[in-house]
């Protein structure tokens, strides 16, 4: 009997998860590591965003989680990953512009302190990244949606370098950008203190504080820790 070697074994998918408050650089960072490894990136914040569009749309009260449940369960928020960031589609309708208005993030930042709400987005969230291979972003991915997930990044950042940042990304200036920098400061803050999964680093996660790093380093950080993550199965 000749022996035959033991084919290599299929490298197993990860599933990453990239928490953190707005402007830390999460988005970036997750679609280019999502992008090296070939994994599927999806962002979370998408999905309340497209929620809140729909309660705007439909008239309903954000603070009335009952209503604002019923209609998650009637709609279709679907996340379409391409190679610049997640398209988003509700009932079919390509929103991906429309939800990262002022109206919508506002919004999404009250719609997702719901404990009902956050419940039917995780079950969703949890469905689209059983498989592996997905680096999914948020505020909750490491401790609520994908708690045994096999890296947990929690990335930081000083809150006026997220403000400027987050000025730069969209060139505004003046008054816009006061405007802005409020907006972020509360979202910030509903985030932090909402009783249902508050944004916070799991205790297994690995904080990075971009503050004074550049996307280049963090980038590199996250990818030495991935491979770190593959070597160990
Ligand atoms: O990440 P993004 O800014 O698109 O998220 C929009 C809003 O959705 C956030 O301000 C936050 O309140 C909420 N969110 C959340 N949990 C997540 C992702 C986003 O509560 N996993």
């Amino acid at each position: 009997m000749t022996d035959t070697p033991n084919p290599a074994p299929t490298p197993r998918k990860l599933i990453i998860a990239i928490d953190g408050p707005a402007g830390a650089g999460k988005s970036t960072i997750a679609s280019r590591l999502a992008r090296k490894l070939g994994y599927v990136n999806l962002e979370s914040g998408a999905m309340y965003r497209a929620l809140a569009l729909k309660a705007i749309e439909k008239d309903a009260s954000f603070d009335d989680e009952a209503a604002l449940v019923k209609l998650a369960e009637e709609s279709r928020i679907r996340l379409e990953p391409t190679r610049d960031g997640n398209r988003t589609l509700l009932n079919g309708h390509d929103v991906s512009a429309r939800i990262r208005e002022r109206d919508v993030t506002e919004a999404a930042s009250r719609v997702s302190v719901h404990p009902r709400v956050r419940e039917w987005m995780v079950e969703h969230q949890r469905a689209m990244g059983t498989g592996g291979g997905v680096v999914m972003e948020g505020r909750d991915i490491g401790t609520k949606v994908f708690p045994d997930a096999d890296l947990k990044i929690f990335l930081d950042a000083d809150p006026v370098v997220r403000e400027q940042r987050r000025m730069e990304q969209q060139k505004i200036k003046g008054e816009v950008a006061a405007n802005v920098a409020a907006d972020l400061r509360e979202r910030d803050r509903r985030d932090r203190t909402r009783a249902a999964s508050p944004l916070m680093a799991a205790e297994d996660a690995v904080v990075i504080d971009s503050t004074k790093l550049s996307e280049a380093e963090v980038l590199a950080k996250v990818e030495e820790l991935a491979a770190e993550r593959l070597l160990r199965q």
